[in-house]
């Protein structure tokens, strides 16, 4: 899901408009409790909208972002090197001022470019990261879950709505509608299913039927999309883990997106962090010109809104995927109640939407005084 948030840094690159053709808008977000129906949470985008400013978020096949991003490189002939596993960086011994860094491989070779600054978006494993000081052991969470891509069913599912299904919070099947691939206009539906990651082996041997069997019994309209899944090897497993660098920088590297935060993708928010931390690092880097000085601006830029996405990502994804008993029973009891009120709906929206803290306005405030500060 690509939020208000996301978005918006797409538009400053000119990117918005590339990615709404493959994506599907989305409106809102509905989570029922199967098989009563009762709705337990409900975000729509509408209720933060002002002076006539449409707010919506932008559901996207993984392949298709990539895409438009890729593309967007490819125009600025930056030079690629694929096939090749980063596993630390050194900085060159000498004399003289500008000592450059340079990347080593898991093969422990020390590759020719040199760089001024390394930006390290390797994700929620990154080596580099795992080096830093500032690293604290990541905490991998019990349930992670199966995804897989089908194609969209316009009678039974509703195009602009991430719908899911819960039984407390042990049980959660998502049906997200993400728009196209690049190279296909088939319309397509992202489908999920929350599994602990200790019972993958019990799953696969249990097989795909009676996952199917499951499926159907929690959500009756999804056996309209299981019809393409022929085999587990269609489900993909991610599993997640948590961990937020103390200070996402030293010497020579900055660390970006899950390299810097990785969480659960409960409250969908990673990749328009990434996005986030991107744009605040390229403003930073237009202000500070010596690259060793812009890490302390960077991280100033995105210190507040990682904090509390990280604590509230954290806090809340036991409501959804965990083996409490008791969280889930306060889901059901008070979220729908609590909604309701204006002030509440606000504020879940803002959550929900990645807007709370108003991330995007932070990094341009925060910019816009820095250089005042220089021309002063
Ligand atoms: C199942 C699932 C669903 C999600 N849903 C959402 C959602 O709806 N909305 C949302 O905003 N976020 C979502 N997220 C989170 C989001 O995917 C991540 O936050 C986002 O992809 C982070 O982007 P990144 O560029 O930092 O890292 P990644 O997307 O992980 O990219 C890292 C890249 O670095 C490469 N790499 C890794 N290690 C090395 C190495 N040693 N050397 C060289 N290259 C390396 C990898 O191959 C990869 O290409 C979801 C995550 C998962 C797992």
């Amino acid at each position: 899901m690509l939020q208000p948030t996301g978005l918006d840094i797409l538009a400053r690159w000119g990117l918005q408009e590339s990615a709404e053709q493959l994506g599907q808008r989305i409106d809102g977000m509905l989570g029922r409790i199967a098989p009563n129906g009762k709705v337990v949470l409900d975000i729509n985008y509408r209720v933060l909208a002002k002076n006539e400013r449409d707010l919506y978020g932008v559901a996207i096949h993984r392949a298709s972002l990539f895409h438009v991003l890729y593309n967007a490189v490819k125009e600025r002939d930056i030079t690629i090197i694929t096939d090749t596993r980063i596993e630390s960086c050194t900085r060159d011994t000498g004399s003289g001022s500008s000592k450059p860094m340079r990347l080593i491989d898991h093969n422990g070779n020390t590759l020719d470019p040199q760089f001024d600054l390394i930006v390290d978006s390797s994700g929620a494993q990154s080596a580099l990261a795992q080096h830093s000081p500032h690293y604290k052991q990541s905490k991998t969470l019990t349930y992670g879950a199966l995804w897989t891509t089908v194609k969209f069913d316009a009678q039974h599912f509703e195009h602009n709505l991430l719908e899911q299904r819960y039984d407390k919070a042990s049980v959660m099947v998502g049906v997200l509608p993400c728009g196209q691939l690049p190279d296909n206009d088939t319309q397509l539906a992202t489908l999920f299913w929350s599994v602990k990651s200790n019972h993958m082996s019990a799953f696969r041997s249990a097989g795909l039927e009676a996952w199917k069997e499951s499926v159907v019994r929690y959500w009756p309209a999804a056996h309209h999309l299981l019809g393409h899944i022929k085999n587990l090897n269609q489900l993909t497993h991610a599993s997640y883990s948590h961990h937020t660098l103390k200070q996402p920088f030293i010497p020579g590297v900055i660390f970006i997106g899950d390299a810097a935060h990785a969480t659960s993708p409960q409250l969908g928010q990673g990749a328009n962090m990434a996005l986030l931390d991107a744009y605040a690092l390229a403003e930073a880097l237009k202000i500070r010109q010596n690259v060793e000085h812009c890490g302390d601006l960077y991280a100033r830029m995105r210190r507040t809104h990682v904090k509390l996405f990280q604590a509230a990502s954290y806090s809340l994804t036991p409501f959804y995927q965990s083996d409490s008993r008791v969280l889930p029973a306060i889901r059901d009891t008070f979220f729908e109640p609590v909604s309701k009120l204006p002030f509440a709906r606000k504020m879940v929206t803002s959550l929900g939407s990645g807007l709370l803290t108003s991330p995007v306005k932070r990094i341009d405030k925060i910019a816009a005084s820095e250089k005042m500060l220089q021309s002063s």
